[in-house]
Parts: structure tokens; sequence; C-alpha cells
């Protein structure tokens, strides 16, 4: 295993009796220390040695021994061999160390055969020295080592007592190392063991919290929901009741100020009047309050059909002619450009452009309400301008909120209800209401529609 042979040992002595263990065994630490072996190893390899020695003796009454460094044929690294070609055959030519844990002490130890003669061999890789062993050094050490006298079986007692020492303090020290490490491991255990108990409760807290929320939020939503539909019942049910006294009203100030009645003195009927027009507001708002409930109850339900955009147009211009009294004021109602259809509903769509083109025109003074149609690839924008006066850009929202008048403006009558009317037909009809506008500069409501309905 470790070649090339017989290199030029580097100590060579008999064991042949008891003392000589200790001898062998003092020697082996020797060239051992010599060749740069560490402390450690050259224990090792002198109590591999001393083992091997006393069976040897006892087996085959003793060997010739012999240290030499050779460099090792297969991993090709420096170790220090250690021959003992036994004085009589080895039993059936081989060898077990008593002690199975002596092969441990060193890299290599069994039976080898090396030109015909058979030797227990043992050895041990030697690292690179701080002064590397060339065969002049080797020389040199094997000069020293000849020199050297060996000492008695007491003083390698003595020594290897000092050995034991070492090595039980080293055992101590390792164990006292192992227990500072084992009581951090489970130090950073119960740490890690914390945190995560940490982490899972609050992952279960969250978890519990997120679940809480939703619960909470379907409960609100399903509130809201009951909330919005008692309201939009009060309100039908409410204009519904006011609907019958109003109208009665209404006859009734129209009977009083009938010529055919007694005549009324010039104040009744400045007070007749007075009923009659609040009573018509009031069944304005009535009416209004109606139709904002039936949108909003989900109740409206659009009937679809092929609309002619022109037919539709030219009807709003008639209808809403009459409206725009004010001098200053005119409606202008463009022609719809060809093909001018839309799939909708015609009630609904002609209730939306109404109420904007009225708003336009009693928030009109001086100028135009412009109705037009333009089409936006499978859109249709249907654009109510005026050149009123226009609405702060923060109000753009809330004059959709329902009875939201903006303040200030002319008080030209009305309830504040026709726009969010307004809105959701568009929205019932698959579109969007939109406005530009600005104060000074009049305003613009597009509704934009798909072609083809919703
Ligand atoms: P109403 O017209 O009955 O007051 P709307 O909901 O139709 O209610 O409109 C809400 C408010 O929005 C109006 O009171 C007015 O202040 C403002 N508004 C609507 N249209 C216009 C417009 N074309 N120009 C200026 N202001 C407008």
């Amino acid at each position: 295993m470790t070649g090339p042979a017989a290199p030029d040992p580097l100590l060579q002595m008999a064991l042949r009796v008891e003392q000589d263990i200790f001898l062998v065994r003092q020697r082996g630490r020797e060239v051992a220390a010599a060749v740069g072996l560490e402390h450690q190893d050259q224990v090792r390899l002198a109590t591999a040695l001393s083992e091997v020695a006393r069976d040897l003796l006892r087996a085959v009454e003793g060997a010739d021994v012999t240290f030499a460094v050779v460099v090792d044929a297969h991993t090709g690294q420096r170790v220090l061999r250690v021959d003992l070609a036994p004085v009589r055959p080895l039993p059936d030519g081989r060898y077990e160390p008593q002690s199975g844990a002596v092969a441990r002490l060193v890299d290599m130890l069994g039976v080898v055969t090396d030109e015909g003669d058979t030797v227990v061999r043992m050895s041990r890789r030697v690292p690179a020295p701080a002064t590397p062993l060339t065969p002049e050094r080797l020389a040199q050490l094997r000069t020293q080592l000849a020199s050297s006298a060996p000492g008695t079986a007491l003083d390698e007692l003595a020594a290897q007592n000092a050995q034991l020492i070492a090595a039980l303090d080293e055992v101590r020290s390792h164990r006292d190392e192992l227990e500072v490490l084992n009581s951090e491991l489970q130090e950073t255990n119960r740490g890690v063991m914390a945190l995560y108990n940490q982490l899972t409760e609050e992952l279960e807290e969250t978890n519990r919290g997120v679940v809480a929320l939703y619960a909470e939020l379907d409960e609100k939503s399903v509130q809201l929901r009951a909330a919005s539909e008692s309201k939009s019942r009060f309100l039908a049910n409410v204009s519904h009741e006011l609907r019958a006294p109003v109208t009665a009203i209404m006859g009734l100030g129209r009977l009083l100020a009938d010529s055919a009645s007694d005549p009324l003195t010039g104040e009744q009927a400045r007070q007749v009047d007075l009923i009659r027009s609040s009573a018509a507001d009031l069944l304005n708002l009535v009416n209004e309050l109606l139709d904002l409930a039936k949108a909003e109850s989900g109740r409206l339900e659009p009937t679809w059909a092929e609309v002619d955009l022109r037919g539709l147009f030219g009807q709003l211009r008639g209808t809403l002619r009459a409206l725009a009294t004010r001098p200053g004021v005119e409606l202008v109602v463009e022609e719809p450009p060809a093909p001018a259809t839309i799939r909708s509903d015609e009630v609904l769509l002609a209730q939306v452009l109404r109420n904007l083109l009225h708003n336009g025109l009693k928030f009109t003074e001086r100028g135009e309400v412009r109705l037009r149609a333009e089409r936006r690839g499978e859109l249709w924008a249907l654009s109510v301008t005026d050149t009123g006066a226009g609405i702060p850009p923060e109000l753009h929202e809330r004059i959709f909120e329902e009875f939201y008048q903006v303040p200030g403006a002319t008080r030209v009558g009305g309830t504040g209800l026709g726009l969010p009317y307004a809105r959701r037909l568009v929205t019932l009809l698959g579109g969007t209401l939109e406005l530009v506008s600005e104060p000074g500069r009049g305003s613009t409501f597009t509704v934009v529609l798909p072609v083809g309905g919703a």
C-alpha cells in the first residue's frame, strides 16, 4: 500500500522484552515529532505503536521495528511509516490488534508482504513541515535520533501520564465547549419556538380580524341594501299618496278661479293663483320623486328597440321650443349624422335629453342651448351644450346627488332630482352621463351610449 520499498530508515530498533514496549513507544513519539507530526498525532502514533508492540511480543515474541518517511504511491503524500517485522511468522499470516480502536489512531494499519517479508505496517500522513523533509534533513534526523539516549520505562510512564492528563484536559474542554454549545442551541431553539408561536398567534389573530371584518362588511351591505330599498319604497308610497290630494287642490283652485264661480276680490284671486302654482310645483316634485323611486327600486325595465335619432331629435325640438321663451336664448337641435339609429328605450332616452335641455334653458340667460349627436366608433355621444353660468369643478359630482342645487344660482325652480334621475336612466340604458363645465363658460352634458344597446 505504501511504497516504494526499502527507503532509508530513520531509525531501527528491536522489540524483544516487555521493557522494549516503552522504548518503542517513546522512540515512536520522538520520530513523529522529528518529522513534524502535530502533538496529538504524535501521541496517537505512539499509542498505536505500543499497543501493536505489546500484541506482537505476546504472539510472536517480538519484532524488528523500522521507522521511515516514504511517499504514498496512491496519494502522493508523505507518510511516516512504521514496519514491525515479526520474529516468528504471524499465526495464519494475520494480525488483528487486541483493541479495535487502535486502527483508528493511524491512517493505515495492516499486514503487508514487502519483497517476501511479511510485516505489520502502520502509517500516518506527515503534514508539510516548516523545514522540508529533504534527503539532507532526513539524514540529519537520522543522526539526531541515533544519538538521543533512550529513556527508562519510568520516564516513558511519566511522559505517558502527562499525555493522559493532557488528553483528559482536552476531553474536558471539549465537553465544556459542547455543553456551552448545547445550551446556546437550546436557547436559540427556545427563541425560535417563541417567535414561531408568536407569529402563528399574530397570524391567527389577523385572520380572525379579517374574517370578522368581512362578516361586518356583509352585514353592512345587507343593511345598506335594505335601507336603500325601504327609502325607495317610502318615496314611492309618499309621492303616490300625495299625488291625489295635490291634484285635488289644483282642481279646486281652477274651480275657484273659474269665471262661472263667484267673482273673487283682487287679493283672493292672487292667493288662489299662489295656491295653484304651489300645487303645480308640488305635483312636479311628487312626479319626479315617483320616477326616481321607480328607477332606484330596479322596477324600471327598459323596452329595447331600434330608435331613430332624427325622429327623436325632431320631437324634442317641437316640445321644447315652447320652453325657450327667453328672447336672448336660442334652442338649436342639430340633425344627427346618418345612419342615425341606436338600440335603446326611446321613452327613457327622450326623458333624459329633455331633462338636460330643460336645465340648459333654465340656467342660460344669453346665447344658445344646443343638442347634437356624434358617432364615436361603436358609441353615440349625445350632448347638450349651453352658454350659461357653468358649474364649478368641485360641484360636478354633487349636482348628481338627490336634492342638490348649486347655491346662489339663479332661482328658477326645480327639485334637484332631475340630474340624479337622468344619470340613473342612462346607467339603465348601458351608458354614462358626463359633464364638462367651467363657471362663465357654459356646460356640456354628454350621454354616451353603445350603438347596440346595453
Ligand atoms: P333642478 O334642475 O331641478 O334644480 P337638477 O338635478 O336637474 O335639479 O340639477 C341640479 C343643479 O345642478 C341645478 O339646481 C343647478 O344648480 C345645476 N345645473 C344643472 N344643469 C345646469 C346647467 N346646464 N347649467 C348650470 N347649472 C346647472
